[in-house]
C-alpha cells in the first residue's frame, strides 16, 4: 500500500502531530505532555466513541439497560465539557472514612456500594456519601437534563459519522487497533518533537501507521517507557466511572 493510498483509507484517518480526535495541531513542545489529544474533552470523545461502537456491535446497547445508562452518562458528561477524572478521584483514606462513617446507603439503608459526589467535583468527605447501586443509578438519571438542539446535533453527528459506519472513521475510533497503537504513538510523538527541533525530516502519518500495521511497532530509538496518559485511569469513583460503579460492572461483563 502506498502512503497516499493509506492516507485515503478511512480506517487510517490520523495525522501525526495533530489531535487524534479533532485534528487540531498539537503544540510541538516537549514540556507539553506528549498526549495524542489536544484536550481531556477530545480524549473523552474518542473513548466514548470506542465504547459506543463496541456496545452497539456486541448487542449490549440493545440488551443491557446498565450499558444504555452508562452510555447516556458518558454523553451527558461530554456535553457538560468532559469528565474531570482527576478532580473526582477519591483518595483511599477518604474512601475508607466515608464508608465507615455512612456504613449503609444513606438514602434507603440498603448495602452501601458506591461513593457519590453530592454536588460537583470536590472529594472533600463533606461532599461524599455512600449509596447503593440502585440509588446511585437513580440519582444519575435524575440529573440528566434535556439536551439543547445544538447538543443533540453534536451527538447525532458523532453517531452518524463515527458510530454507525462499520469501518471506523478515525484511527482513535478503532477499539482493537487503538489499544495497540496508542502505546507506540505516544513515545513516537516525543521522538518527532525532538527530531523536528533538530531539523530532521519526519515520516508521514501514513508511513507511521503502515509500519505499526506491519507489526514494526518497536521503532529504533523510541522510548516506550512513557505511559503517562494512563496515570489517571481506574482511580475515579463516581458517576458510573469508578472501579466499583455500575459502569465498571457493565464494562466488566464482556471485557
Ligand atoms: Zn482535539
Ligand atoms: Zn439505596
Amino acid at each position: 500500500m502506498t502512503p497516499a493510498a493509506a492516507k485515503e483509507s478511512p480506517i487510517l484517518r490520523f495525522e501525526a502531530d495533530c489531535c487524534a480526535n479533532c485534528f487540531e495541531p498539537l503544540p510541538n513542545d516537549e514540556k507539553h505532555k506528549p498526549a495524542l489529544f489536544c484536550s481531556e474533552l477530545c480524549n473523552s470523545v474518542a473513548k466514548d466513541i470506542r465504547y459506543w461502537r463496541k456496545a452497539l456491535r456486541d448487542g449490549r446497547l440493545q440488551n443491557d439497560p446498565d450499558v444504555r445508562l452508562a452510555l447516556h452518562t458518558r454523553i451527558a458528561h461530554l456535553l457538560a465539557g468532559g469528565y474531570n477524572a482527576v478532580a473526582r478521584t477519591i483518595p483511599a483514606d477518604v474512601r475508607t472514612l466515608v464508608i465507615s462513617r455512612d456504613k449503609v446507603c444513606v438514602q434507603c439503608g440498603g448495602p452501601g456500594e458506591e461513593i457519590d459526589h453530592i454536588e460537583g467535583d470536590s472529594s472533600d468527605p463533606g461532599n461524599l456519601q455512600l449509596l447503593c447501586a440502585d440509588c446511585h443509578h437513580a440519582k444519575t438519571a435524575r440529573h440528566f437534563v434535556p439536551a439543547t438542539e445544538e447538543q443533540s446535533a453534536f451527538v447525532d453527528g458523532l453517531e452518524q459519522e463515527r458510530v454507525m459506519p462499520d469501518e471506523p472513521a478515525q484511527l482513535c475510533d478503532d477499539d482493537e487497533f487503538w489499544q495497540q497503537v496508542e502505546r507506540i504513538l505516544r513515545p513516537e510523538r516525543i521522538n518527532r518533537i525532538r527530531h523536528a527541533a533538530a531539523g530532521y525530516a519526519m515520516d508521514s502519518s501514513a508511513e507511521i501507521i503502515a509500519q505499526i500495521r506491519d507489526g514494526k511497532g518497536s521503532r529504533p530509538g523510541i522510548d516506550d517507557s512513557l505511559d503517562d496518559d494512563h496515570s489517571a485511569r481506574g482511580l475515579d469513583d463516581d458517576s458510573g466511572y469508578g472501579e466499583d460503579s455500575y459502569f465498571a460492572r457493565a464494562m466488566a461483563r464482556d471485557d
